[in-house]
């Protein structure tokens, strides 16, 4: 970037008092990171964030790529201060030996490990970071509506916890509200992925079986009938354990929220086990988990971060990081942008086809997961043509860069088409299980992430 021409332009723009050059919506993984990469540019940047941090957010599990993008953000000792060292994934399965993907085999050796957070924790470093760095940070202000004026700044209404209305005015205005998706609904732009029909209902427990030693901070994924499990051990002695169900599994639901979920978990044994003496901690959560992604990431003097953009189900843990690398990305281009004084849709969503490739990557592996030709190929993993080191790649969201995974994901691939043939009575069945699922309207679901509070059951 050149910095002197960007300073006079910035000057240029000295503006009264609730006007900035960046407006973020939202203070999660997203909107903190593109805040200070930005702040740290010297660019006037405002967040506004509806709630108060620290506060529970669900998704603990970071990827060993967000490693080097804490780095960057300058956070990633204080990371390591407050999170469990992860060193693999490990698939269980019933009839199987566990399959533990260490990070270390990987194709690139060079990160081997991520941490497990806990998100009040993480999310609120992060913002703190993004003030230390010069953004302004306001909470409990919840954006209620942008008007977007071409050739102009654009205008951002908000509210704060006393009623009280707030105007600004920003050169760009980036979305990074979650899955509240703000800008995908007001313009009616967010498609869902009906290949991907799941909720989620989770919690956090205390007293359940840990794996020991360096396997300590491993998270551990389980299948069962109706979908999959997670379980993440946190630093404190917590677990974080959650089940991905099909609709019609929540749909039978005839229980409080709590009961359900404690039902749910002894549909493996394996999970049984672990939670044998365990307890709930606090009331279980739900959330409508289905996949979705909006039609375009920018527009005039605006673009998309993040969940507010996209969410796959959170099988390979990828949420965090794409988020914040789509937030990195984002930085980049609004820094350009801003410099040149073209903020078009072009110009602003420069990394959209980068940010869909990902997403796209992710994706095949992801809607498969709960298949039995992928559950089998994952519980023996073979390194042959490097299938193994390119999974671990995947797993470490490693597929940004130049590490030569397509190949060995190719012929996993192929792989899979021909194991799902030869089992295809099996492969028939969970088709006609996710088919049913295709079809099963959400609108049940215990509301969004947006809404958890209330739908904690007493
Ligand atoms: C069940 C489940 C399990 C998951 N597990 C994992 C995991 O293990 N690992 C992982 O990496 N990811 C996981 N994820 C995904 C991960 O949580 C998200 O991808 C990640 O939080 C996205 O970050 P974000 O900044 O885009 O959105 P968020 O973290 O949701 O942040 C959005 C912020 O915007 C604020 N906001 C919303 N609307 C407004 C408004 N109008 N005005 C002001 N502020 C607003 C919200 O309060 C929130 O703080 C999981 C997700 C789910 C649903």
């Amino acid at each position: 970037m050149n910095t002197a021409g960007c300073s006079a332009i910035q000057a240029s723009h000295a503006a009264p008092e609730n006007s900035c050059d960046v407006l973020i919506i939202g203070g999660g993984p997203g909107g903190s990171t593109t805040a200070a990469f930005l702040a740290q540019k010297g660019w006037r940047v405002t967040l506004l964030e509806k709630e108060h941090h620290p506060r529970f957010h669900i998704g603990e599990s970071l990827l060993p790529l967000n490693m080097p993008l804490l780095e960057r953000l300058g956070v990633r000792d204080e990371v390591a201060r407050i999170g469990l060292l992860k060193l693999a994934a490990e698939f269980n399965c019933e009839g199987y030996e566990p399959a533990t993907y260490y990070f270390a085999n990987a194709m690139r050796k060079t990160y081997p490990s991520a941490y497990e957070v806990r998100r009040s924790e993480f999310d609120n470093l992060l913002l703190r970071n993004s003030q230390k760095k010069g953004a302004q940070v306001h909470e409990g202000v919840k954006v209620t509506n942008v008007e977007s004026r071409p050739g102009q700044t654009s205008l951002i209404s908000a509210v704060d916890e006393k009623g009280q209305p707030h105007l600004w005015g920003a050169r760009v205005v980036v979305d990074a509200s979650g899955r509240d998706t703000f800008f995908a609904n007001r313009q009616k732009m967010k498609q869902r992925n009906p290949q991907h029909n799941s909720a989620a209902i989770f919690g956090h427990f205390e007293g359940a079986v840990r794996r020991l030693g360096k396997d300590e901070g491993n998270i551990s994924v389980y299948w069962f009938k109706h979908g999959w499990y997670w379980m993440i051990p946190l630093r404190d002695g917590a677990m974080s354990v959650g089940a991905v169900c099909w609709p019609y599994y929540l749909k039978s639901r005839k229980k409080s929220v709590d009961e359900f979920f404690m039902d749910t978990l002894t549909l493996n044994p394996l999970v049984a086990e672990r939670l044998k003496n365990a307890r709930l901690m606090a009331p279980a959560m739900a959330t409508g988990n289905f996949s979705y992604q909006a039609d375009r990431m920018s527009g005039d003097g605006w673009l998309i971060v993040g969940d507010a953009f996209a969410f796959i189900d959170p099988v390979f843990s990828s949420g965090v990081f794409l988020a914040m690398n789509s937030a990195e990305l984002a930085a980049g281009a609004i820094d350009d942008a801003l410099c040149t004084g073209d903020l078009s849709a072009k110009s602003l969503g420069r990394h959209e086809k980068k940010i869909r490739r990902g997403l796209k990557t992710f994706s095949w592996f992801i809607y498969r997961v709960t298949t039995p030709a992928l559950r089998k190929m994952l519980m023996s993993p073979h390194n042959v043509f490097r299938v193994e080191e390119a999974i671990l790649s995947l797993l470490s969201a490693d597929i940004f860069g130049k590490t030569p995974i397509r190949f060995p994901l190719f012929v996993f691939k192929i792989v899979y088409y021909i194991a799902s043939i030869i089992s295809w009575r099996e492969s028939l069945v969970s088709y006609r299980q996710r088919h049913r699922a295709w079809h099963s309207k959400l609108d049940f679901v215990w509301k969004s992430d947006a809404a958890r509070q209330e739908e904690r059951t007493g």
